[in-house]
């Protein structure tokens, strides 16, 4: 008998297995849910196909070999869950939940979330954490959280809407760090981000539990690494040596999705 929560719907944008190419879980195997549709529009956006919401969406099978099947959105939690289920191989490390923005349709993913951890998996959760309200009602199901802040440079919304989406997402880093949730932070650096930008989040954060990561932006608006060197001794000179690293994406350099 299905639950009430594994009949909820999302729009999900593709689904398939893969290795973590970002931050301090670099490297890890997961299982990627990317949700489609997004809140923001970031000028160095690099799954623009996925701003929106989709028609379809692509699955992975069998894990890591790039064959996909197609089904129509929307999306049933149990039906996401059982191709997870599918796609479980040795050395999983957690299920991503990506986007676009997984909080746009947070009561979707807060049910995916659950069914997850209740077979056993754990749950990294990819946010631009534009709403602190919803990320709240979904931060007990979460393990790890990647939350992405956004600097008035990277141009994700209207100057006007800057201070707001700043404030949520904060909060969302306080939120899971005060709720033992394993928090990072990404700070994308891109060739046109000042320093005083990043002066200015990290001075946010010095009372925050959280691992910061500066990833520099790759293609045009690649920044100079002398610059990363400076940035990262301005959030070192808040946050201390251990809590801050240079890490660019490497799924890109391995050649996997
Ligand atoms: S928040 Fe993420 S998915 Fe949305 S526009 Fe920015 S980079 Fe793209």
């Amino acid at each position: 008998m299905p639950t009430q929560q594994s009949t909820l719907e999302g729009n999900v944008g593709e689904i398939f297995s893969s290795i973590q190419g970002e931050g301090p879980l670099i490297g890890r195997r997961q299982i990627f849910v990317r949700i489609a549709g997004c809140s923001l529009s970031c000028s160095y956006c690099d799954t623009l196909g996925f701003g929106k919401r989709v028609g379809t969406c692509r699955i992975e099978h069998p894990p890591a070999s790039g064959c996909f099947a197609i089904i129509p959105n929307p999306i049933s939690v149990k039906a996401v869950k059982e191709q997870i289920d599918r796609l479980r191989s040795p050395g999983l490390h957690s299920v991503s939940i990506t986007g676009g923005e997984p909080l746009c349709q947070h009561e979707f993913v807060g049910a995916l979330a659950d069914e997850c951890r209740s077979s056993g998996m754990r749950v990294y959760l990819e946010t631009n954490g534009y709403s602190a309200s919803r990320f709240e009602e979904i931060v007990d199901v979460i393990d790890f959280s990647a939350i992405d802040l956004k600097l008035p440079s990277h141009r994700a919304c209207s100057d006007s809407e800057w201070p707001d989406l700043i404030e949520n997402e904060l909060a969302c880093t306080r939120i899971s760090s005060e709720k033992g949730v394993y928090t990072i932070v990404k700070i994308v650096i891109l060739s046109g981000t000042q320093a005083s930008e990043v002066e200015e989040v990290c001075l946010r954060l010095r009372d925050i539990d959280a691992f910061i990561v500066l990833q520099p932006a790759s293609g045009v608006q690649e920044p100079k690494s002398i610059d990363l060197i400076h940035f990262h001794e301005e959030a070192s000179r808040y946050l201390g040596p251990d809590k801050v690293a240079v890490i660019p994406q490497a799924h890109k350099l391995m050649g996997v999705m």
